[in-house]
């Protein structure tokens, strides 16, 4: 019989989430309104330490208000981290606005403020400043922050912080996702909680956040009919994920711990295999690491490459996945402008991320370092010996 999946990163319930949609039902609030809702915002608000949240149906649709809400209109250009998911670029392109695509620095995996600065001074100069930064903390490394919100404020230039993987982090004591005009958390099932799928929006502005939800409710003026002076959306959150993520905001400490606890134990089993690194949190960064990734060297590990990994741990039914592939190098965004120096490229090459969810038991932490020891020792998964340096 074939080992049980094991999955990349899956949901993990914390035990009131049943009752909470339960009560939700009794109550007859299936809807996109609700006093979950409140309850919810209420709750990332205070995790946050932000004046506003606005609970949203997801992280995808909280960056395009954020877009709108720091004025980006067609024909704007708009900085944006290159190594990222593509839902991090998509809402630019829905205003008719252009992502300008940045490299990553080798500390964080995050946006490079020394290129970002070169492009800005570069676009000023031409005579089109850009209209935002668009930073993401990604796999919940927190991004250099004091170097990009200083550029931010010489160029007065908003920031707007993808937060999607990092709820729990933090940066120099204080919560990624509450340093931009603007920040946005997704609770798509795979993330560190989760609704089912949502998001937020959160600001310390509050009349950006009584903008968004606005917008987010098909922008109905204030008449007995149906008025409307803005084009709308329908984003807001249903009642019902809204009662799931009062229970997940609950534990949300407690992931961040055991997804460290997943990342210390590949550590502490996997760093002394030749050609292996992982990613170390700089002084003032704290990860919620949403998801471990390593980087295999094949010049040091005698020719073992993550793609051989990876598909060694397929064999046996465990999920791994590449880094994310920059966006500069994907299709639908070839003729995006893009600057950086490779280091995104280099860590789409060589990084794979393990699984790395808060359910992972002991066993299956075991499992995973096993296949992966044994990719190296030269036997695959299947038992067949491999000779070293040669395949992969
Ligand atoms: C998941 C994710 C998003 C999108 O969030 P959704 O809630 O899935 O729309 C955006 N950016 C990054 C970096 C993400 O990982």
């Amino acid at each position: 019989m074939k080992n049980p999946k094991i999955w990349l990163s899956s949901p993990h319930m914390g035990g009131e989430e049943l009752e909470n949609v339960k009560e939700a039902f009794a109550e007859n609030w299936v809807a996109p309104a609700g006093p979950a809702i409140h309850e919810f915002e209420a709750a990332l608000a205070g995790y946050f330490n932000v004046n506003g949240a606005a609970a949203l149906s997801s992280g995808t649709g909280a960056l395009h208000l954020a877009l709108i809400n720091v004025g980006v209109k067609r024909g704007d250009e708009v900085i944006c981290q290159s190594m990222t998911f593509a839902a991090s670029a998509n809402p630019i392109t829905y205003l008719g606005a252009k992502p300008i695509f940045v490299d990553s620095e080798k500390d964080t995996w995050n946006i490079d403020p020394e290129i970002v600065r070169e492009v800005i001074i570069k676009k000023i100069a031409s005579g089109k400043k850009p209209k935002a930064i668009l930073v993401v903390h990604l796999y919940g490394m927190p991004a250099k922050m004091t170097e990009l919100e200083n550029i931010s404020m010489e160029f007065d230039i908003p920031i707007i912080e993808d937060a999607a993987e990092a709820a729990g982090s933090t940066y120099l004591g204080k919560k990624c996702g509450s340093f931009g005009w603007l920040g946005v958390i997704s609770f798509n099932g795979n993330k560190i909680i989760t609704t089912s799928g949502g998001g937020a929006l959160l600001s310390n502005d509050w009349h950006s956040i009584s903008q968004a939800k606005f917008l987010a409710t098909q922008a109905k003026d204030n008449a007995p009919h149906y008025q409307h002076s803005h084009i709308g959306y329908n984003y807001r959150l249903s009642n019902i994920c809204a009662a799931i993520g009062i229970g997940q905001m609950k534990v949300l400490d407690k992931r961040v711990e055991q997804r460290r606890a997943n990342h210390a134990f590949y550590l502490e089993n996997l760093s002394d295999l030749p050609g292996i690194k992982f990613l170390k949190e700089p002084e003032g960064h704290f990860s919620n690491r949403w998801l471990t990734a390593i980087t295999v060297e094949p010049s040091l590990s005698n020719g073992v490459t993550r793609e051989r990994i990876r598909l060694t741990l397929d064999a046996e039914n465990i999920e791994s996945r590449p880094l994310w592939k920059p966006l500069h190098l994907q299709p639908v965004f070839k003729y995006a402008e893009y600057y950086g120096t490779g280091v995104s490229e280099e860590l789409f090459q060589k990084g794979l991320c393990l699984p790395s969810g808060s359910n992972l038991s002991q066993a299956d932490l075991h499992r995973i370092v096993k296949v992966v020891r044994e990719v190296f020792e030269g036997v695959d998964g299947v038992g067949k010996v491999l000779p070293i340096g040669k395949v992969g």
